[in-house]
């Protein structure tokens, strides 16, 4: 038989946690898939579980001072529907699993699962997300990129859960999401890209590049961004020279999704379509 707690809030789940070793469910589509066993047999947890999807505090969207807070346990329908939350992420989330599945899918899970396909991370990559972590004695923030370490791998310590998701409320004007997957719902992407891009009177300021799937974590890189900036703002646009730099950073595996060619390959096409179709209007504008 799995224990599991159903704290009743934050203090308590997290008072919980400074003295139990558990595994903590959120929405639970990563971790019934993970742990599921032959058909009749019940998912096998070796922790007690610590259910979270009920605690208040992490089911709220606040605003302050142009910062987003975005509490973990939102699921990705409930972002889909907040009118705090900007028309980039909603464009994401929607391309994410099912309705069924987006409506007990939360955002700290597809963080905390640390999957190269999980498609909200190139976003939140590509906004300079902070993760707040809080244990009984501490909250912490970490850049997003410092936090995902790996395939499967975070900082989270043992007494710590993500409590929040913080962002800087950005305006673009320009965004573009691709999914590339098998079928359009319900498929893991074989990669994803993400590009925003702002431009005002005096021509475009920012530039943000971010690839899903095709890497141990997602491949952003601002050098290249501010160099693409530079190019455009000069006039003096290198196209393979941008290829070069990202093929160098694009490094994908070849597994039962896609292989690492037609990913590579996919990765540079949409890269070049941004660039010529969306940036070079921008500089125009
Ligand atoms: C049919 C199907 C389709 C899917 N399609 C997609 C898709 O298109 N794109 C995509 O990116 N993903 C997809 N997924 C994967 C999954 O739905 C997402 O990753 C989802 O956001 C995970 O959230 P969850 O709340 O269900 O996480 P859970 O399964 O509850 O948890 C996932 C991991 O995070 C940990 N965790 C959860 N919340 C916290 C927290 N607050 N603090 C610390 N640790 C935490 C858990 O311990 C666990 O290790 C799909 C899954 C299924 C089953």
């Amino acid at each position: 038989m799995v224990e599991a707690y159903k704290p009743n809030d934050l203090k308590e789940a997290l008072e919980l946690l400074a003295f139990n070793d558990c595994t903590i469910f959120a929405g639970g589509t990563d971790l019934m898939v993970k742990r599921k066993r032959w058909s009749g047999l019940v998912p096998s947890f070796e922790k007690p579980v610590m259910f979270i999807s009920q605690l208040q505090e992490l089911r709220e969207v606040t605003e302050d001072n142009g910062m987003l807070t975005i509490g973990a346990a939102c699921t990705l329908s409930e972002l889909i529907d907040n009118e705090l939350i900007p028309e980039h992420f909603k464009t994401v989330f929607r391309q994410m699993a099912s309705p069924g599945i987006r409506n007990i899918a939360t955002i700290g899970g597809n963080i905390c699962n640390a999957s190269p396909a999980g498609e909200s991370l190139p976003l939140l990559y590509a906004l300079d997300a902070e993760v707040v972590l809080q244990s009984s004695c501490r909250k912490v923030e970490l850049p997003i990129a410092e936090f995902v370490q790996g395939v499967g791998k975070t900082l989270l310590k043992s007494g710590e859960m993500v409590t929040a998701i913080k962002v800087p409320k950005s305006s673009f004007t320009s965004i573009t999401y691709r999914k590339v997957g098998t079928r359009k719902s319900t498929a893991l992407s074989k990669l994803s890209f993400i590009g925003l891009a702002a431009s005002d009177e005096e021509g475009l300021q920012d530039v943000r590049l971010a690839f899903g799937a095709v890497a141990p974590t997602v491949v952003r890189s601002r050098d290249a961004e501010e160099d693409i900036i530079d190019m455009l703002k000069l006039g003096s646009l290198d196209i393979s020279q941008i290829i070069d730099d990202y093929s160098t950073l694009i490094k994908p595996i070849s597994d039962q999704r896609s292989t690492a060619l037609y990913r590579k390959k996919a990765c540079i096409r949409l890269l070049v379509d941004f660039i010529i179709n969306s940036l070079a209007r921008e500089v125009v504008r």
